[in-house]
């Protein structure tokens, strides 16, 4: 499992935002109740008894939120959280006075609430509305307590110490947001570039595959060579078992092509029951082998459809990638042939010519 699933088997049952969001909490909750920990000592040695036990009692919520998140319960654990922040801000200032500095601890509430997908832009705005008005009243009230301790070189030091945590948050939020953007960003990338049923390369990228061949054989003069295989009589399968099974087969043959093939080959769901393959470095004899183990592949595998073994055959027309005719064209020759090998029996391998098409071996 990746090392960001490491907290729970809570995340199993998330969708790939929350699962985010529940290990950031998870983090968010150990740096806080370490940072509360520490603030025990601290706030005993200024002289505040009463703000050391509010620490260790804030320690104890955050250790419950952490509980609470992995119970899967993450806008309970998201709320303990902000109120935990807010109160604790709030008493110390009122408390130690406002160049304390530990108002800064408001300011990571921002980015936590914007950057939490599961709560609407709406209530975002209320929230931090609400910090604004917190915010105003602590300056407002407690700008003139002097903050002062028997201790003036740690009095000094908290400002700048809460400022260096603050810092730290927002810039673990900064990290957290391009994260979650990179992997959208993943994921859309792979699903434009997916075929949804099969899993295989779709039709767009197989495009572009084959137009950066293209280019790399017209610089290099090296050959490469097109594939278009289609399974026989599917229509029959669809009209026998049902569309369904007609979409369980697709995917078993797409992963039996799959797997016959170099790890160097490009494979692409074409069409309904249409795939087209790529092989680059590969001369037309040699294609000719690769198409012939992908036949002898698929007719040689039983498909469990149900309960139900099956068997399909494929027929395969073979046909140079042309740097001089272009893509359209070659893919339409590797047409040409897969309709030949059609016409003349299916369940076969025919090589695209010229003039005519003719049977591979003849
Ligand atoms: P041939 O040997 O000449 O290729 O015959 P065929 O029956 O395979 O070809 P035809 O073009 O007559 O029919 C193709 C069938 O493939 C019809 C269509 O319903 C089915 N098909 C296309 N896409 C899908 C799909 O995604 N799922 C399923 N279940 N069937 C599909
Ligand atoms: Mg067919
Ligand atoms: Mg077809």
């Amino acid at each position: 499992m990746a090392a960001t699933n490491k907290p729970s088997r809570t995340t199993i049952r998330l969708s790939a935002g929350s699962r985010r969001l529940f290990v950031a909490i998870d983090y968010v909750c150990l740096a806080g109740l370490t940072v509360h920990a520490c603030f025990i000592p601290l706030f005993w040695l200024l002289g505040v008894p009463l703000m050391a036990g509010v620490n260790v009692a804030a320690v104890a919520i955050w250790f419950t939120a952490k509980l609470v998140n992995r119970r899967g319960k993450l806008d309970l654990a998201v709320v303990m959280i902000k109120l935990a922040v807010a109160a604790h801000a709030t008493l110390a200032v009122t408390k130690l006075g406002w160049d304390s500095g530990f108002h800064y601890y408001l300011w990571p509430l921002i980015p936590f609430a914007g950057l939490n997908e599961r709560i609407s832009p709406r209530v975002v705005f209320i929230e931090v509305a609400a910090l604004f008005v917190l915010y105003s009243v602590l300056f407002w009230f407690t700008r003139e307590i002097e903050f002062s301790s028997a201790f003036p070189q740690v009095t000094r030091s908290i400002p700048f110490m809460n400022v260096g945590v603050v810092f730290t948050a927002m810039g673990m939020a900064a990290v957290y947001y391009r994260l979650a953007t990179t992997a959208a960003e993943q994921r859309l990338k792979v699903q434009a570039s997916t075929d949804e049923l099969t899993g295989l390369t779709n039709r767009r990228r197989m495009l572009e595959y084959i137009n950066e061949e293209l280019k790399r054989i017209r610089r290099s003069g090296r050959s490469a060579t097109l594939i278009m295989g289609d399974v026989d009589h599917f229509k029959q399968v669809n009209d026998k078992y049902g569309h369904q099974a007609g979409d369980a087969v697709l995917i078993e043959v797409a992963e039996q092509l799959r797997a016959s093939l170099r790890s160097q080959d490009f494979i692409a769901r074409w069409g309904g029951e249409e795939f087209l393959f790529l092989l680059p470095e590969t001369d037309v004899n040699g294609a000719q082998i690769a198409a012939e183990k992908l036949r002898e592949a698929i007719r040689g595998r039983e498909i469990d459809c149900d309960g139900r073994k099956l068997r399909v055959t494929m027929t395969f027309g073979i046909a140079p990638l042309d740097s001089g005719s272009g893509i359209d064209e070659s893919i339409s020759h590797a047409d040409d042939a897969l309709y030949q090998g059609k016409k003349t029996g299916r369940d076969r391998v025919t090589l695209w010519q010229a003039a005519d098409v003719t049977p591979a071996g003849a």
